[in-house]
């Protein structure tokens, strides 16, 4: 079995919900289908979810709600009028969005709570009318609710996780079902009866999360490009070839330097139950996109992907002698620990440690007083902070035991006069990582294509 995923783009209007039916009926193993809130028609538009939030700002604040209800209800309308679904599914989706805004909390009410129940309509909604349109084209398709079947979040609003627990209902909760199911994403609910969301993007988690539920064949996540690409498109316009097979880990270490295509904590579940991942193009269904999987065959000296990331800051702190201190790292980490830092890496040398975080939670009071725990605590020789600095990720599982990557990497940044201020490479070999400028981020990322894909 297939549990397969649309995105918002996927949904955004009838033409884009006609492709996706298309999709689902050309393989009968495709039965479980997530689908995310419509989203942008063209580069201008609004996603359905961003309406839905800006509904719910508008009634937490005491304002008239009926023009922003209406924005919401018309991007259905619009879908519902071309495929000829009728009117009732419209008034339903109406009369839904006013029972949800019904519930607008009083002074001190819980806030996060009602906005995660505007959210998650976008999605239930949505999953309601796509089991319409199935049926439309005569196909068996079931809503499948959230609630009734198990899927118990916990933790913040709007950045809720999964209660494990779930798993044993959701493993359970399609067997007696011959046709497809359409599951709406992004949402669930918590032990107490009341709508919990995953971060923005969540229907990737939902999705992740009943593949590995379902113990599903493959989890096909559909989106809007032909496959991953080594290397960010934007930066490097040639780049036609995409990515056939990678691993985990090497999906992993690209989306931790801010590869786009995958949230990896999003695709965690169907990861850790060994499920293959597949991520295709709606809009190029024969295109066979990229598989992620648990372990794949590789070419020695083989580069798979090179990702790059702005935004971090290096505290870098001096002291002579510093390896004969015994303790000193641990200290060193613990002042981070206790102001709440979370570091991301700390490569050392004899006498100095670095210590590198990511400057958005790293504001400048906090910078402030780290440093002055640091000065005053540990007595260094000298506490330099470094902003603007941004790290490259050279990563496959075929650079493990091949001699000459790293140099090759340096000599191609060497060559584009670009300085390495860091090089850490962890003991998997599966990936090493190159400290730079943040200006010159873009240049670095075109350098290292051209040295491991170029010509
Ligand atoms: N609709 C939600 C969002 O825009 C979730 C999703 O599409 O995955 O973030």
């Amino acid at each position: 079995m297939k549990v397969c995923k649309f995105g918002g783009s996927s949904l955004a209007d009838a033409g884009q919900l006609t492709k996706v039916i298309d999709i689902v009926l050309a393989d009968p193993q495709r039965r479980i289908v997530v689908v995310s809130a419509p989203g942008k028609r063209n580069k201008n538009d609004t996603k359905v979810t961003d309406l839905l939030i800006a509904l719910a700002k508008c009634a937490l604040d005491g304002k008239n709600t009926a023009s922003a209800l209406d924005a919401v209800v018309a991007r259905y309308a619009e879908i519902a009028k071309s495929l000829d679904l009728g009117d009732e599914i419209v008034q339903s989706i109406r009369d839904d969005l006013q029972a949800r805004l019904a519930q607008v909390p009083k002074d001190g009410g819980d806030a996060g709570g009602f906005m995660d129940l505007l959210k998650a309509a976008g999605e239930d909604n949505n999953a309601k009318l796509v089991t319409i349109a199935f049926q439309k084209r005569g196909k068996k398709a079931r809503y499948a609710s959230p609630k009734e079947t198990g899927m118990v979040l916990e933790g913040e609003s709007g950045n809720a996780t999964l209660d494990p627990e779930s798993y044993k209902k959701l493993s359970r909760a399609f067997a007696d079902f011959a046709g497809i199911v359409v599951y709406p994403g992004f949402f669930g609910y918590r032990a107490d009866g009341s709508v919990a969301t995953f971060p923005r993007g969540g229907s990737d988690i939902t999705g992740s999360i009943l593949a590995a539920a379902v113990r599903a064949d493959v989890y096909e996540n559909f989106t809007d490009v032909d496959s991953v690409y080594p290397v960010d498109p934007r930066l490097v316009p040639e780049v036609k070839t995409g990515i056939d097979t990678m691993t985990y880990r090497e999906m992993r270490e690209l989306s931790y330097a801010g590869f786009g295509v995958f949230n990896d904590e999003a695709i965690f579940p169907a990861v850790q139950a060994r499920i293959p991942i597949n991520v295709r193009n709606t809009n190029h269904p024969s295109e066979p996109g990229t598989m992620i999987v648990q372990t794949r065959r590789v070419m020695p000296g083989t580069v798979t992907g090179i990702a790059a990331a702005n935004g971090f800051t290096n505290i870098i702190i001096d002291k002579y002698l510093m390896n004969r201190q015994i303790g000193f790292t641990r200290k060193l980490l613990s002042i981070f620990e206790e102001e709440g830092v979370s570091y991301e890496h700390s490569p050392s040398g004899i006498d100095s440690i670095s210590v590198i975080v990511r400057s958005e939670r790293f504001d400048p009071a906090l910078e402030k007083r780290t440093v002055a725990r640091i000065k005053r605590e540990l007595n260094p020789d000298s506490v330099i902070v470094s902003h603007d600095y941004a790290i490259v990720m050279v990563v496959g599982e075929g650079m493990c035991y091949s001699a000459g990557m790293l140099a090759r990497a340096t000599t191609a940044l060497a060559r584009a006069g670009i300085n390495i201020s860091m090089v850490n490479q962890g003991a998997s070999e599966v990936s090493f990582m190159l400290g730079i400028r943040s200006a010159d981020h873009d240049r670095a990322v075109r350098a290292l294509y051209e040295a491991f894909f170029g010509e």
